[in-house]
């Protein structure tokens, strides 16, 4: 049996209909080096999507790799309770360097909705240990993601992954999301002064009592399609939340390290959160690890006598993995040492200029946005109206299914095919991917508009 029937008779994957492997088996990865990775086969892949998004140095990066291995041979695990070890403190004193201004507590987990579960209940507890129990509830942005445990499914918007659920599902708040493609009172990027504001300002008049916070993806909101808003919006946010006292939640699980151009992308508004979420980046993708970090204020709303009750009764078995700080202050070292943020740059310019020349008057790319090196382009069926592809046809999966064949993973986001590669791409890498990207989206668009 080959290595991709034993994984079918087995292995149910996450976030997709295993009917679809009936005519697409798994790709069975061997391998990885920079933004490559290579099947049993020998066949090259382009890690275009820095798998799942935490690919923030490459694969196989010797530094990372290093780092895990020194570790590997001290100390593999220890109960984070009661217990400390090295890597993990001197993580929180590198990270306090970078983080926005006030962030200095952190709270361990092993995964990003972990973080963001952690996130939600500190706000809750906060407000319910400072003479606020009626603050029991949460906002959040149409359109926001905040990972699948039950906690972050409730703040999240997406059908796709909470419909179904909702009868088991917190009673949260939603708020309209900024559209910055489709704005709703006729602006552009250029001549945005976020009138759309006023709907958070309204919520927030109607239900900030019992509002404990609000969570939001800053600058990005990843899942819905890489739908990109101003940091004038966040800005405005911060403000509005120390107005009514509605704890600020940032998840920057997919935007930090870098993503956005900034270390954070709070940076680009200056704010400093109450609660930030971090993953993904923060390991390179090499362990699994995330982080609530928070601020005095907060931390101190649960200091106390034991017997009082006030402590926060949250743990995860593999909290402040040993493996895991490694593979993060791994992370932290490359990003110092070999001036990360200004190569990302650079590819993000490089990018800017050869997504605009290939695709920047291509008829069914409706707009491409970027931020950071991230690049995104939404695929419609006419670029004046913006309408969209009907769901139906799947374009975004058509074209996916179409790149693969030439080795590139443009695993898309509905009809939206977006580049999110390791930081450390080169120029080179990001004009085969292109070429490639190019050929599959014509492929498929002259076979639509045929039939
Ligand atoms: N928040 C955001 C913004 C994310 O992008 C993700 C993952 N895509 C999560 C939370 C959830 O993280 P995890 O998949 O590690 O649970």
């Amino acid at each position: 049996m080959s290595l991709e029937e034993r994984d079918l008779k087995y292995v149910w994957h996450p976030c997709s209909q295993m009917k679809d492997y009936e005519d697409m088996p798994p790709i069975p990865i061997e391998r990885g080096k920079g933004v490559y990775l290579y099947d049993i086969y020998g066949k090259e892949y382009i890690d275009i999507v820095s798998s799942w998004w935490c690919n923030l140095l490459g694969h196989c990066n010797p530094v990372i790799t290093e780092s895990i291995k020194n570790q590997l041979d001290k100390l593999e695990h220890v109960i984070f309770a009661n217990f400390t070890h090295e890597g993990a403190v001197t993580l929180c004193e590198e990270l306090v360097q970078v983080l926005p201004k006030g962030l200095t507590k952190f709270n361990f987990s092993d995964n990003g909705s972990a973080a963001v579960e952690c996130a939600l209940k500190m706000a809750f507890q906060y407000h319910y240990q400072t003479g606020k129990p009626e603050k029991i509830r949460f906002m959040y942005l149409s359109d926001g993601y905040h990972g699948e445990t039950m906690g972050a499914l409730s703040v999240g918007a997406m059908d796709l992954y909470a419909k179904i659920y909702k009868p088991m599902l917190m009673d949260t708040i939603q708020i309209e999301a900024p559209d910055c493609y489709r704005c709703p009172h006729g602006k552009n990027r250029k001549t945005c002064q976020c009138q759309c504001f006023i709907k958070a300002e309204k919520m927030f008049e109607e239900y900030a009592k019992e509002t404990a916070g609000i969570i939001v993806e800053p600058l990005l909101q990843g899942s819905a399609g890489m739908r990109i808003y101003p940091p004038l919006y966040l800005k405005k946010l911060r403000s509005l939340c120390d107005e009514y006292d509605v704890l600020l939640i940032a998840d920057e699980i997919a935007t930090g390290f870098g993503r956005t151009g900034k270390m954070f992308a709070c940076d680009h508004a200056e704010i400093t959160p109450d609660l930030m979420c971090l993953s993904k980046g923060l390991t390179g993708g090499y362990m699994p690890m995330s982080l609530t970090v928070t601020t005095e204020k907060i931390y101190h709303a649960f200091y106390a006598d034991y017997n009082e009750g006030k402590a926060f009764m949250h743990s995860h078995t593999y909290s402040g993995n040993p493996l895991g700080c490694s593979a993060a202050l791994g992370v932290l070292k490359v990003l110092k040492e070999e001036n990360i943020l200004q190569i990302a740059q650079k590819n993000a310019d490089y990018l800017s200029k050869r997504m605009n020349e290939e695709f920047g008057n291509h008829k069914n790319v409706g707009e491409i946005r970027s931020i950071g090196l991230i690049h995104a382009m939404e695929l419609v069926e006419d670029k004046g109206s913006k309408k969209p592809f009907d769901s139906g046809l799947r374009v975004g999966y058509q074209v996916y299914k179409e790149a693969l064949k030439d080795g590139l993973i443009l695993r898309p986001l509905g009809n939206v095919l977006y580049f999110n590669p390791p930081l450390t791409i080169t120029p080179q890498e990001l004009d085969k991917a292109i070429g490639i990207a190019k050929k599959a989206m014509d492929t498929c668009l002259t076979l639509i508009e045929k039939n």
